[in-house]
């Protein structure tokens, strides 16, 4: 088992839909529990943890303006949904003795710290994990974009994307038996060839900062501190 970690400080974004388990929607407290413990172990390695959460486990906008509702109505109800998964994972680290920060994007004091940026790098100087919430606190933007907004701001020197496979493939890995895994590939080629890392405006933002975007599996336990210290499989998106 690995001591050590070449990254000081990385973001790690996963989907509302991670914890949301076998379930079809919500939050699912063992999946929760399971992720938080796979955070803590890389904590445990002295590295400066960011996280961004999406809220598509709750609520997505394009969801519900395709139902009638107003879209910037509808993306604010979004960002809301990745305060309740922020809290969700505020509590399991803390169960595990992990200090933690949420800011959030949009303003409720009471429930959150706002996002104040000098603020937040001093959480993470004395090693508290601080969860981005609210997105953007914009419409129209999504939480991929939010994580690489903050990887930048925070000088993180990688965003994690946590997903359900090792990698970016050139095709469905889970529908194709012959799909290949992309060691490397360019931000270019994923926007060309669409290949689904993340949004093409959080592509784009990481390209223009030449920040690394590390695509692994969050399924695998240990996976998440084991690719920090060099080992296990995934793909990196990279200039
Ligand atoms: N959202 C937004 N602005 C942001 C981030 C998120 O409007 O900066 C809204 C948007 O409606 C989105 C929802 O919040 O559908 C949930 O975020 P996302 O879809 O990125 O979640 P994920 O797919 O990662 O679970």
């Amino acid at each position: 088992d690995s001591q050590n970690s070449t990254f000081k400080r990385v973001l790690l974004k996963i989907s509302g839909e991670a914890l949301m388990g076998d379930q079809g929607y919500g939050l699912h407290p063992p999946t929760v529990a399971r992720i938080a413990q796979e955070v803590k172990s890389v904590h445990d390695l002295g590295v400066e943890i960011c996280m961004v959460i999406g809220g598509g486990n709750i609520f997505r906008g394009l969801a519900g303006s395709a139902q009638g509702m107003e879209r910037t109505t509808a993306d604010y109800m979004g960002m809301l949904a990745t305060v309740m998964n922020a809290l969700a994972m505020q509590s399991a680290l803390e169960e595990l003795n992990v200090f933690t920060r949420v800011i959030s994007a949009i303003r409720m004091d009471e429930v959150a710290e706002p996002y104040i940026r000098r603020r937040a790098v001093r959480h993470l100087e004395k090693k508290r994990v601080c969860i981005f919430a609210a997105g953007t606190g914009n419409p129209y933007f999504t939480t991929d974009t939010a994580a690489t907004l903050r990887a930048n701001e925070m000088n993180c020197e990688a965003i994690f994307k946590g997903t359900k496979v090792d990698g970016v493939y050139d095709k469905d890995p889970k529908k194709f038996a012959d799909a290949r895994r992309y060691e490397t590939v360019s931000y270019d080629e994923c926007l060309q060839k669409h290949l689904g890392v993340m949004d093409a405006s959080a592509i784009a933002l990481a390209r223009d900062n030449n920040l690394p975007i590390i695509v692994f599996s969050l399924d695998e336990p240990g996976g998440f501190r084991g690719i920090l210290a060099g080992e296990g499989t995934y793909t990196r998106v990279h200039g």
